[in-house]
């Protein structure tokens, strides 16, 4: 069961299962499409503010099922990426994109260090403060972590279709990645690669590195594409169908930490 208590939200963010006792720690940096008001919608058709490009749709909801799944808390975003995508540095232009896709921003023409630095202060530093926290309460307490961030992908990109359904993209450490697509036999029907749609070179890393390298934690990147998550229960079908390849992973994870100690 998600627990209400120890949860917090505001605008920039919220975490869910805060007090979970499972081993890993879920992100969903692209969780929601809401611009607050003070953007006025960044200058966007209603159709575009509700598109992939400003957000991953179905993402939370798989989120929250691994999370209730594996006992885990979830810190997902509450402001859409075209507002800021917390899966970007404040340096990355694709921070805040004038253009995303074929979808122009006008929002975000031309934006002052001041109105950067604002998104920066109001929605990226709480939502990293909110995973550095539940890390470190984590920490306290002696429990060992594992970090999982949830994303989804869009069917056809500038026009290309995509064969690929799951990716597990990784950076530098490749320990869960490596061990969840160990389990990809386990799903025949899907077609499971390693750093597909994307990877470490289009700077979709930036969680892992902050947050799972830097801290010494294994970790992981899952992406899911969208055509797969249309209701509800597709997105319950697909949070089962990664938890066949999450579980063993994470249960070999920890043999082989057992055999290291
Ligand atoms: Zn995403």
């Amino acid at each position: 069961m998600i627990s209400s208590d120890s949860n917090a939200h505001c605008e920039a963010f919220e975490v869910l299962n805060a007090a979970g006792r499972g081993e890993a720690v879920i992100l969903c940096e692209h969780a929601s499409y809401r611009i607050p008001p003070r953007y006025q919608g960044l200058g966007l058709a209603e159709a575009d503010r509700q598109s992939h490009a400003a957000w991953d749709p179905g993402a939370r909801a798989i989120a929250l099922q691994l999370a209730k799944a594996l006992d885990a808390p979830l810190v997902a975003s509450r402001v859409s990426r075209l507002v800021y995508d917390c899966n970007r540095p404040p340096e990355a232009a694709s921070a805040m994109p004038e253009k995303s896709e074929l979808i122009e921003v006008p929002g975000n023409r031309s934006l002052s260090q001041d109105q950067r630095d604002e998104r920066e202060m109001t929605i990226y530093r709480p939502f990293c403060a909110a995973v550095e926290r539940t890390l470190e309460a984590r920490k306290k307490e002696g429990l060992s972590t594992v970090l999982i961030t949830i994303h989804s992908f869009t069917p056809v990109y500038h026009g290309t279709q995509r064969a690929v359904e799951i990716g597990i993209l990784h950076d530098s450490d490749t320990r869960l990645a490596d061990a969840m697509l160990a389990q990809a036999p386990a799903l025949p029907h899907r077609c499971v690669e390693r750093n597909e749609p994307y990877g470490p070179s289009d700077g979709v890393t930036h969680s892992l590195k902050l947050h799972g390298l830097k801290n010494g934690l294994a970790n992981v990147m899952i992406e899911v594409r969208n055509d797969l998550l249309r209701n509800a229960e597709e997105e319950a079908l697909m949070a089962q169908e990664l938890l066949t390849l999450l579980t063993p992973a994470l249960c070999a994870l920890k043999q082989e930490g057992c055999k290291d100690a």
